[in-house]
Formats: C-alpha cells, sequence, structure tokens
C-alpha cells in the first residue's frame, strides 16, 4: 500500500454519530461561564456547568471535536506514568491522595458518564495491554502496576504464551493487563457530551475562534469574529491547539503530533488472533505504537508524528513499519484512511489545571491520556467554578510558567519523532526483551 492510496481523511468523521446543532456567534451574548474549546474537556465542563443550572456558551474555532478529541486513538487508559507514592510526592499529599483515588475509578466514571448520558460511542470496556518494548521498561512497567494494583487497581502481568495469546504479537515480553481499559469512538463521545449539554440548555456555537479576552467592570468579553461572548467565568479547554488567547499558556506543554492509520476490515479469524476480545494496546516506546479495533473490525495503529500530515519526515512509513513489527501477520494490509492531530505533553507528562486570574480556569496536557482524563478534567473544572474550594480538587492550580527555552525546542519538534523511533529501535536491539 502506498501513502497515496490511503485517504487523508479522519476516520471517525466518517462513522461518528451525527453532529450536535450548534449556532453561528452573530452579536452579544452574556451567560455566567464561558468554555472555550469544543473538545471533550470543554464539552464535559460545560455539561457539568449546565447539570448546576449554570448558563454557559460553549464555544469551538472549527466544529464540536475538530480538535486531538475528533482524531484520537480513543483508547481509555486509566492510569498516570507514576505511581501512586511518586504522585503524592510531587503534588502533595493532599492533591496526590485526591488524584490516586479519582485515578482508581476513572475509567469505571468515564463508562458511567456514558450510560448516564445515552451516549451512542462504541464504548467498549474491554481491557488494555501496556507493553514493554525492552527489559528496562519491563521493570519499570512491573513496578508500576504493583504499585497501582497495591492501591486497588484490578492489573494483572502477563508474560512469554499468555502475553501472545493476549495480544496476537510475539513483539513484547511482558505486559500489565488493565481490566478497567477500553475504548471508544472519541468524535462520538465528544459529540455526545455536547449534545447532552445542549440538551441541558448550553449555548454551543462553532466557527467562533476567540481572538482576544478583556475584562471589562468586572466580566469577561470574548471576541470572536461574529460578535462577542460577555461572561462572568471563562475556562480555557484548548489544550495543544492554544494560541496566543491566554499569556504564555501555550508554552506550558510541548505540542507534539500523533498520527494513525486504520486497516481494512479483519476477517473473524484475523480479529481472534489479534488483540482478542477487542483488547487495546500501547506500549512504552517513546514515540509509542498503539492499537485497537474500530466498531467494525478495523485495526487503527498510530504512533508519534512530525506534523499536520501524516507522511512528514517518513511518518507513514513509520506506521507501515510500526504494523510490521506489532502484527507481521497483517504487514501490508489495505490502509483506508490515514490522520494527524496534536496532542500536548508536558514535561511531568501530567495535565495541568490553572487558575491565572479571577474567574479564569484552565485545564490542559493529558500528555497523551485524554480519553480518560478530560472527562476527569472538566468534572474538575466545573466543580471549582461552582464553588469547591480548591484544595478540594484532585489537581492543584498551577501558576503558569513557560518551559524555558520552548520556541527554540518546538521547532526542533518535527524531528522528534524520527529521533525518538531511533532511540526505540537501539533499545530493542541492546535491550530487548
Ligand atoms: C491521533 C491521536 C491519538 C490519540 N490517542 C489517544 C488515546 O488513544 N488515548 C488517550 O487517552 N488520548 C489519546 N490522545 C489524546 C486525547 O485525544 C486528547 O488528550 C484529548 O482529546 C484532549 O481533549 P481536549 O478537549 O482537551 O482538546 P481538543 O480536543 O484538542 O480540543 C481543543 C479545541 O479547542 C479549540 N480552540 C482552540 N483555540 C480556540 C479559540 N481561540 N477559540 C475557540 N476554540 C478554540 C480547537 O478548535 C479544538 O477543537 C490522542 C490524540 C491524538 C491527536
Amino acid at each position: 500500500m502506498t501513502e497515496g492510496q490511503a485517504r487523508d481523511e479522519i476516520h471517525w468523521t466518517v462513522t461518528a454519530t451525527p453532529a450536535p446543532e450548534c449556532r453561528q456567534l452573530d452579536g452579544r451574548v452574556e451567560v455566567d461561564a464561558l468554555v472555550v474549546g469544543g473538545g471533550l474537556t470543554g464539552c464535559r465542563t460545560a455539561l457539568g456547568l449546565a447539570e448546576a443550572g449554570t448558563s454557559v456558551a460553549l464555544v469551538d474555532g472549527a466544529r464540536i471535536g475538530w480538535g486531538a478529541s475528533g482524531r484520537s486513538g480513543g483508547q481509555a487508559n486509566p492510569i498516570w506514568r507514576q505511581t501512586p507514592d511518586e504522585l503524592i510526592e510531587k503534588l502533595g499529599r493532599n492533591h496526590g491522595e485526591r488524584l490516586v483515588r479519582t485515578t482508581l475509578t476513572a475509567a469505571q466514571d468515564l463508562f458511567a458518564d456514558i450510560a448516564r448520558f445515552g451516549i451512542d460511542c462504541d464504548a467498549v470496556q474491554s481491557g488494555w495491554l501496556q507493553a514493554a518494548h525492552s527489559r528496562k521498561a519491563r521493570d519499570r512497567m512491573r513496578l508500576l502496576g504493583r504499585a497501582w494494583a497495591a492501591a486497588g487497581m484490578e492489573i494483572e502481568e502477563l508474560e512469554g504464551d499468555a502475553l501472545r495469546r493476549a495480544s496476537g504479537s510475539s513483539a513484547y515480553g511482558f505486559a500489565l493487563r488493565h481490566a478497567a481499559g477500553g475504548h471508544v469512538q472519541p468524535l462520538s463521545l465528544t459529540r455526545g457530551y455536547a449534545r447532552a449539554a445542549i440538551t441541558r440548555g448550553v449555548q454551543a456555537f462553532e466557527n467562533a475562534p476567540i481572538s482576544r479576552l478583556e475584562r471589562v467592570n468586572g466580566k469577561w468579553h470574548a471576541h470572536a469574529p461574529g460578535g462577542v461572548i460577555v461572561a462572568e467565568n471563562v475556562v480555557l479547554a484548548t489544550n495543544a491547539y492554544s494560541k496566543g488567547l491566554w499569556p504564555d499558556l501555550h508554552k506550558t506543554y510541548y505540542g507534539l503530533f500523533s498520527i494513525a492509520i486504520v486497516t481494512r476490515p479483519l476477517s473473524e479469524t484475523e480479529q481472534q488472533e489479534i488483540l482478542p476480545g477487542k483488547v487495546t494496546i500501547s506500549d512504552s516506546r517513546l514515540a509509542i505504537y498503539f492499537a485497537r479495533y474500530d466498531r467494525d473490525g478495523r485495526l487503527i495503529f498510530g504512533c508519534v508524528g512530525s506534523g499536520e500530515r501524516v507522511g512528514q519526515l517518513g511518518g507513514f512509513q513509520r506506521l507501515k513499519r510500526g504494523l510490521r513489527t506489532v502484527f507481521p501477520q497483517i504487514a501490508g494490509i489495505a490502509i483506508e484512511r490515514k490522520w494527524a492531530g496534536r496532542i500536548a505533553v508536558t514535561p511531568e507528562m501530567m495535565p495541568h489545571m490553572h487558575e491565572p486570574a479571577p474567574g479564569v480556569l484552565a485545564g490542559l496536557g493529558y500528555s497523551g491520556r485524554g480519553i480518560v482524563m478530560t472527562s476527569v478534567m472538566g468534572r474538575a473544572l466545573a466543580a471549582r467554578l461552582l464553588g469547591t474550594p480548591p484544595g478540594d480538587l484532585p489537581f492543584p492550580a498551577l501558576p503558569i510558567r513557560p518551559i524555558p527555552f520552548h520556541g527554540l525546542v518546538s521547532r526542533l519538534i518535527p524531528l522528534a519523532a524520527p529521533a525518538m523511533t531511533l532511540r526505540d529501535r537501539l533499545d530493542t536491539l541492546t535491550d530487548g526483551l
């Protein structure tokens, strides 16, 4: 399959539930709360606020789910890259322990949300395999798994034949199986949250990029081409697509790219061998390989990319090589579509919550774990606006601190994916399992 034969199209747009009815901004709108960004974070925040009776405007510069939420791999991966003790050390006892407790039920809470709001998003809680690509990664993963299991998470260690049967791959010698993991159709989930929010009175506007926020007589005025939204409170849920709206917000994370392909539907026999039972997989590589099925048995396979185009700096070739490495049984399979999106990766690979001015909140930087954690953040942002004290939330409110040399590092990001891939290959050669 050559690159040209795979269409540049986000697979989820083809299989998603219909888009919710949104309006075009035309004139002045006054609300209690404005949520900027119509991804999972923004839609879940707007929904939580509307449930509590707050009047809300939800705006996206493009469309609901246009950003990472509508492009995502859609894997619900429930744990962090740190152990519970490391989180407590990093965030302090109060926030650390709250975050650990929240994490233990986070995937369950997402699937419960989906059921409660009746969201049709092909949600399947079939488990997640977190696989190690090297001995060093295996040792770290074992420590991580045991620490979270001791805290109460249902995690099983798999090796050898058991792992090969559970994954259909011989590329790994060790993995954790997380029972709470699963997957969703991410665009349908985002649209579902938005639809539930609109049903509860949220005014949703598309094609309304907010270009300027100013404080006038104690209220925030948000300017977009069609008009102005006046609000007591503003939530910035713009994640890796943040740009210039709030000073330095986009300098608190590295804007990386994630790229994906989707194959033709696999036969029943192939599906019984590869990721049986529709379990998902992602691994410990820096340029992380991840795979899952869609509802029709197509395999979605992804890794880190170099830009908005999948093919940039050899991205399509890397995806095909990755697929061949993990599932050689289907190397050369027809690839129907390919697409890319932006992810926000913070230096400590944990999301950030900010409260940079009176009535302004931001939540972003999921570092590739957004499917579950955007809902945790959305609920936390809504709770904060509704009056929950900062100390009662799972995330501390951090100052907005630009990463040193952010501009220089950002310019080098396209090179990160090939460099990380090279490093991963060296790891496998010198330290493989
Ligand atoms: C290819 C890919 C694969 C991924 N796979 C996984 C996975 O398997 N599991 C997982 O947990 N995570 C995964 N992620 C990450 C996950 O999808 C994200 O963390 C999550 O979707 C972030 O949601 P969000 O709502 O915070 O941001 P987004 O969905 O990016 O939404 C931000 C929105 O803000 C809007 N916006 C920006 N600026 C403005 C403005 N000034 N005015 C108005 N609107 C504005 C944008 O248009 C955009 O729609 C993946 C991401 C990608 C790209």
